[in-house]
């Protein structure tokens, strides 16, 4: 009987896309996926380290399954990926007291996955190989891509910024880009498999030049991924700012096939707190950038990053973080209190001065202004119809589906009484009216319209009904 594995994802969507990068190498070396612990044989943890939080996740994980051999007897092999494992090397086996762990895989040597754990199950050592000088190939057709509707496809790896408080420099070495026609073939096979959404991904996606075709940037890679014939829309994350020139918003704007939303990572609005966390743009470029892409597109959405509480932050840059936010109405933003991570240069030269208390009554405000930006933003699309990809089948209300506008909003619809199968819908382009707007979320219904992908007399619901009919 073959053998099973788990993988578990903690972090941002390069893990995401390297986990499915592992279960296609394991599907390779003969094992089969399973969600139950008790019918492992494997468990991958694919963790990360961006912040305490994330961080402490694996270690929490690492305790459960601890818990569970000791009650159940039942000991998978346990291998630990992503950057905490390149982060800490052999120190998580000491953190561990050698227990639970078999074996620690660097973000650059996932191609490793089953030799070494072939190797931990004959030995009674656990196997570490955190070697961060690998390269940026990966077998095409390896993938195993869980999610039906988009794709992620890495262009770059690593990142050679070192903002101050960043450990990916740490953890996922230094950039390395991917040959363009590598990138376009893994696109092709994604949209040979059904895939509508490509997500092009990088640390600092749009520093993009290709090493196989000289003088191609980013904004020539977007064009190239956009004339491959099936792809129905295109993302990327994450732009840095600094990168964001005419070129690339021409490139937003002008490209049928990608959608309007920029996430533009700013951090804080104080130009003081930028340059000590070495962001190489100010408060007053970066809102111009935002006034460029607001001429462009106006209908384009914007969303960020941003971290309070950063060391030296005062009370003053604080507001200046809540002027600039009111300023560049973002339709979404990740915020989060500044935690020290091991061997960046804030960790080592700033002291992390702004206690917590004053950290949280920080995010509190800003997270409380953002939601009441989000909640104007969503509110103006009331009465409006909107194209929305589907993506997903609720899992808490029964018959609803929900999908994205090109500018990023979910958008919940119930589906319509008379039409078949859910699982027909995934991937359909619909229109939606939107009855309803709240923070996070839009909800509407399926507009009485021609829906783009259903062609002839295939209607909607009809399972493989559209481009093929
Ligand atoms: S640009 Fe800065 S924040 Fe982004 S990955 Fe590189 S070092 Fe980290």
């Amino acid at each position: 009987m073959a053998k099973k594995y788990l993988i578990e994802t903690f972090g941002c969507q390069m893990n995401v896309h390297d986990s499915e990068r592992m279960a296609g190498l394991l599907d390779q070396a003969g094992y089969e996926p399973t969600t139950d612990d008790l019918d492992a044989d494997v468990i991958v943890i694919n963790s990360c380290s961006v912040r305490d939080h994330a961080e402490e996740k694996l270690y929490t994980r690492l305790g459960e399954i601890r818990v569970l051999e000791e009650e159940t007897g039942h000991k998978p092999l346990v291998a630990v990926a992503g950057c905490v494992a390149q982060q800490e090397g052999e120190r998580l086996l000491k953190n561990t007291n050698g227990r639970v762990i078999d074996v620690v895989l660097g973000t650059q040597r996932l191609k490793m996955l089953p030799v070494l754990i072939e190797k931990a199950a004959q030995s009674p050592f656990a196997e570490v190989d955190i070697n961060p000088w690998d390269d940026v190939t990966f077998p095409l057709g390896m993938t195993r891509r869980t999610d039906p509707v988009k794709a992620y496809v890495t262009i770059i790896e690593g990142c050679n910024d070192y903002c101050t408080f960043c450990v990916v420099p740490y953890t996922r070495g230094h950039e390395r880009m991917r040959a363009k026609a590598d990138i376009l073939a893994d696109v092709r096979q994604a949209v040979d498999t059904g895939r509508k959404e490509i997500q092009l991904l990088g640390q600092i996606v749009n520093h993009y030049e290709a090493p196989d075709d000289p003088g191609c940037d980013f904004a020539d890679l977007l064009a190239a991924v956009n004339d491959v014939p099936g792809v129905e829309r295109i993302r990327f994350a994450s732009p840095h700012p600094r990168h964001t020139g005419a070129r690339l918003i021409e490139a937003v704007r002008d490209l049928p096939n990608v959608c309007k939303h920029m996430h533009l990572p700013v951090q804080s609005g104080s130009t003081t707190v930028l340059q000590a966390m070495r962001r190489r743009y100010t408060r007053e470029s970066y809102l111009d950038l935002v006034a460029a892409i607001r001429e462009a597109m106006p209908e384009a959405t914007l969303s960020t990053d941003m971290i309070v509480g950063f060391p030296g932050e005062t009370t003053g840059d604080f507001e200046e973080t809540l002027s600039l936010t009111e300023a560049a109405q973002y339709h979404s933003m990740f915020s989060f209190k500044y935690s020290e991570r091991p061997n960046t240069l804030a960790s080592r030269r700033l002291p992390d001065d702004v206690c917590e208390e004053e950290k949280t009554r920080r995010i509190v405000a800003l997270q409380r202004l953002q939601r009441d930006i989000q909640s104007r933003l969503h509110a103006r699309a009331v009465g409006t119809t909107v194209d929305v990809l589907v993506d997903a089948v609720s899992r808490r209300r029964e018959g609803e589906m929900s999908g994205r506008t090109s500018g990023n909003t979910v958008v919940n619809f119930p589906l319509p009484a008379h039409i078949g199968a859910p699982a027909g819908w995934l991937g359909r382009t619909v229109p939606v009216k939107i009855l309803r707007a709240g923070p996070n979320s839009l909800w509407g219904e399926v507009a009485e319209q021609p829906i783009r992908g259903w062609h002839g007399a295939c209607g909607p619901g009809t399972p493989g009904a559209g481009r093929s009919c």
